[in-house]
């Protein structure tokens, strides 16, 4: 059985997740020992307990070790399940993150299925569902993936309790991706998302967007949401002919919204100072798709831990070589043969 050290590399939830994801694909059976090893709590919270009990009902695996706090697992996958599922991260854990662990099996199934996540659909540290869709699905489609996402319910911690919708339709991936250069930039936007907050708290966010960026009013937008508790979320796209790059601040208690704007700004200001297409989280999101398809090309900027460690991961499980070369310009070509 592939022994896996969980606190190898990024030592976080994403080495859970790939390798749940990728025994999905491959019906390898893996033990996994120090999970989230390098994490201040590890072990697994209940939004990696979610993961696992998804990629389990999907993959009709058997289990061991999958209680809250468990720093080692044991997963042996039998034959995918398709069809319509339900998963409930049972606080403000990110939907999105369950969905990583179960997408690649989906890619790869023998039928479209539905899922529904109930949790955060906007957290840190995870990707915030305007980031799924406008920039992940978006490169996802384009090798090859069929992928629909909806956003039902916006989930905000930390009270959470969003939904979020998938259907994904298995499709032959295309080898042979290229994503070199953003093209030019078509259009750009920037949406606060307020739920239970005061609308000024959009509108000074925007404010900062207007003078830092140089956003035009009808670039714009304030946006009310229900959502179980409050919640804000600033979200700024940059859409170029060949990805959209988005960045997204989140309010909390105690930060003013000027603060959560300039952040965000700030992230934007950054990835203007490199012609890089593919941004930090996106890179690391990209190679299982990418390593499905068999093969693909981006360049990037410097690879992030989490990026690293995709890259000694995934060869694991799949006959792919994965290599990350730095350019004379600073930038990174990341290559999946
Ligand atoms: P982990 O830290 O192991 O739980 O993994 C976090 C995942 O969330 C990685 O795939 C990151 O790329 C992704 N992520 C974190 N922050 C963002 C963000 N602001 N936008 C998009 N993706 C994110």
């Amino acid at each position: 059985m592939m022994l896996i050290d969980g606190s190898a590399g990024e030592g976080g939830g994403q080495v859970l997740r790939t390798a749940l994801g990728l025994s999905l694909v491959t019906q390898t059976p893996f033990r996994i020992i120090r999970i989230r090893g390098k994490r201040a709590k590890p072990g697994l919270l209940r939004q990696h307990l979610t993961c696992v009990n998804a990629a389990a009902t999907l993959g009709n695996a058997e289990v061991e070790g999958d209680v809250l706090g468990s720093s080692e697992l044991t997963f042996r996958p039998k034959t995918m399940k398709t069809g319509t599922f339900e998963f409930n991260v049972g606080s403000a854990g990110s939907t999105s993150l369950v969905l990583q662990s179960v997408l690649p099996a989906l890619l790869k199934a023998e039928a479209p299925t539905t899922i529904a996540i109930t949790g955060g659909t906007h957290n840190g540290l995870a990707p915030p569902f305007d980031f799924l869709q406008r920039s992940f699905a978006t490169v996802a489609t384009r090798l090859g993936a069929k992928l629909e996402l909806r956003l039902v319910t916006h989930g905000f911690e930390p009270a959470g309790g969003g939904r979020i919708e998938v259907v994904v339709t298995p499709a032959t991936m295309r080898a042979g991706f290229e994503l070199m250069h953003r093209g030019a930039l078509i259009s750009k936007d920037a949406v606060a998302l307020v739920s239970s907050v005061p609308k000024s708290v959009g509108q000074r966010e925007l404010a900062v967007v207007r003078d830092e960026l140089e956003f035009a009013e009808s670039e714009l937008h304030v946006r009310h949401v229900d959502s179980p508790g409050p919640g804000n979320a600033l979200s700024i796209a940059m859409v170029y002919e060949h990805v959209t790059d988005l960045f997204v601040g989140l309010g909390a208690r105690g930060v003013t919204a000027e603060k959560v704007a300039h952040r965000t700004t700030g992230l934007v200001k950054r990835s203007l100072r490199t012609d890089a297409p593919v941004g930090e989280y996106l890179a690391d999101q990209l190679l299982i798709p990418m390593a499905l398809a068999g093969g693909g090309v981006f360049r990037t900027t410097e690879p992030s831990l989490h990026t690293r460690t995709q890259l000694e991961l995934i060869p694991r499980f799949l006959s792919v070589t994965l290599e990350a070369q730095p350019e004379a310009t600073g930038t990174w070509r990341v290559q999946v043969r």
